[in-house]
C-alpha cells in the first residue's frame, strides 16, 4: 500500500469509514502525496494523454475561439482570460501563439490559471514565461478578476471529487470506503439514510454527484453574470443524466483498481453536462451544447488548420498530424472525437460562440 493509502487507514481507523468525496480530495489532492500534487502525469510516459498534448491545433483552435469572441465583445481593452486545471500549460501556450495573430489582443489579456498542484504550477511558468503575457495563479475560482473573462476548463471538472449514493431499501445511502477484516480498503454504505435526495430508482441504483464541480460552476456562471463573458468545457461525459458510477483508475494507460493505490494512480469520474447547463441556465447564463468534439473542433476548422501545417510537413510529420486530428475527432463509440463533449456558457448579451449553431 502507498503511504497516502496508509494515513488513510489510520484515518478509517479513528475516524470510521469515510465519503468518497474524502477518498478522492486525498487521493488527487493531499499536499504531501496527492496524485497531481507531486508529478506530471501527461504524456506516453505518464498515465494518460489530454486533447492538448496530442496536437497544438487544439490549443490553437480554442485561442482563436476566444479571439473571436474578443473582437465580437467590442474588443474590450482588459480582458481575463482564465484557464482551470492547465496542466502542463499546454493548451493556453498554444492559444497564445495563435491570438497574437489578432492586432491589439495580447496587450488586453490578463491571464489567470487556476491550479493547485506546485509541481504542475512550475511547469505553466516555464511554458508561458516566454509568451510575455502577464500570468497569475490562483487557488479557487472566488478570486478571479473582476474583468469581461473568457475561461477554459479542459478536462478539469473530471479531476474532481465526486459522491456516490445507492439505492438499498428504497432509501438512498452514501457509499463510504472502510475497512475489511483483511485491513483493505472497501466500499460499503452509510447506516443512516440520506434524506435529502427526492429522486426514485429501483434497488441497487447508483447515483453519482459532484457537489464540489457544481459548486464550482455556480461561481462561474455568477461570475459571467455580473462580468460579462462566456466560458468554454471540455471533457469526456455525458449529455444527459442517469444513474450509474463513471469512478476509474488510471495508471500507465490502464485501469486499474480505483482503492489500490492511491495517491499514484489517477481518478477521474464522466462530467455530467446536464447539470452543468441547468446550473449555468438558472444563473441567467445562455448555454450553448453540449455537442461531441469532432462536432466542434470541425465547425473551427481542425481539418483546414492541419492541412495548412501538413504544407510545410515532411512526410512523418504529416503523418503525425493527420493521426493526431484522428485521434482528436474519431467518432466511433468511447473515442475522443465522440466520448468528449462541449458546452458554452455565456452572458446574455453575448454573441453564440464559434462552433455552436445555437
Ligand atoms: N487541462 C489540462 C490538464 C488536465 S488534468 C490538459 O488538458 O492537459 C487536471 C488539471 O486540473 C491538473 O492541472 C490538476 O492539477 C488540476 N486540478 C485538479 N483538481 C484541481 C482543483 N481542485 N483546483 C484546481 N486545479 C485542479
Amino acid at each position: 500500500m502507498t503511504p497516502l493509502g496508509e494515513q488513510i487507514k489510520n484515518l478509517i481507523r479513528l475516524e470510521g469509514p469515510i465519503s468518497l468525496e474524502r477518498y478522492m480530495s486525498l487521493a488527487l489532492g493531499d499536499p504531501r502525496y496527492g496524485y497531481y500534487m507531486t508529478r506530471d502525469p501527461f504524456g506516453a510516459k505518464g498515465d494518460f494523454t489530454t486533447s492538448p498534448e496530442i496536437s497544438q491545433i487544439f490549443g490553437e483552435l480554442i485561442g482563436l475561439w476566444c479571439a473571436d469572441l474578443w473582437l465580437r465583445m467590442g474588443r474590450p481593452a482588459e480582458l481575463s482570460l482564465v484557464e482551470l486545471g492547465p496542466g502542463r500549460g499546454t493548451l493556453m501556450q498554444d492559444a497564445l501563439r495563435a491570438m497574437k495573430s489578432i492586432k491589439g489582443l495580447i496587450p488586453a489579456l490578463r491571464v489567470s490559471l487556476v491550479e493547485t498542484s506546485p509541481v504542475l504550477r512550475e511547469a505553466q511558468r516555464a511554458a508561458l514565461e516566454p509568451s510575455g503575457a502577464p500570468i497569475e495563479w490562483h487557488n479557487t475560482v472566488s478570486s478571479l478578476p473582476q474583468l469581461p473573462t473568457l475561461l477554459i476548463a479542459n478536462e478539469f471538472f473530471d479531476a474532481l471529487p465526486v459522491r456516490h449514493y445507492q439505492m438499498h431499501q428504497s432509501q438512498w445511502h452514501e457509499r463510504l470506503i472502510g475497512l475489511n477484516e483483511h485491513d483493505e480498503l472497501i466500499f460499503g454504505l452509510a447506516r443512516e439514510a440520506e434524506k435529502s435526495i427526492p429522486l426514485k430508482a429501483a434497488d441497487g441504483s447508483l447515483l453519482e454527484r459532484c457537489l464540489i464541480g457544481e459548486q464550482i460552476m455556480r461561481e462561474l456562471a455568477v461570475h459571467i453574470n455580473q462580468w460579462g463573458g462566456a466560458g468554454l468545457i471540455l471533457d469526456y461525459g455525458h449529455i444527459h443524466a442517469g444513474f450509474g458510477e463513471t469512478l476509474q483508475a488510471m495508471r500507465g494507460h490502464h485501469y486499474v483498481d480505483p482503492l489500490a493505490e492511491p495517491g499514484d494512480v489517477d481518478l477521474t469520474t464522466h462530467v455530467d453536462f446536464e447539470r452543468l447547463a441547468t446550473i449555468a441556465r438558472a444563473q441567467e447564463n445562455v448555454v450553448s451544447g453540449p455537442i461531441i468534439q469532432a462536432d466542434f473542433l470541425e465547425a473551427l476548422g481542425i481539418r483546414e488548420r492541419g492541412q495548412s501545417l501538413i504544407k510545410s510537413a515532411n512526410p512523418a510529420q504529416a503523418e503525425t498530424i493527420i493521426s493526431a486530428i484522428h485521434r482528436l475527432t474519431d467518432r466511433s463509440p468511447k473515442q475522443m472525437g465522440s466520448l468528449f463533449k462541449v458546452l458554452s456558457f455565456r452572458h446574455s448579451e453575448m454573441p453564440i460562440p464559434a462552433g455552436f449553431n445555437n
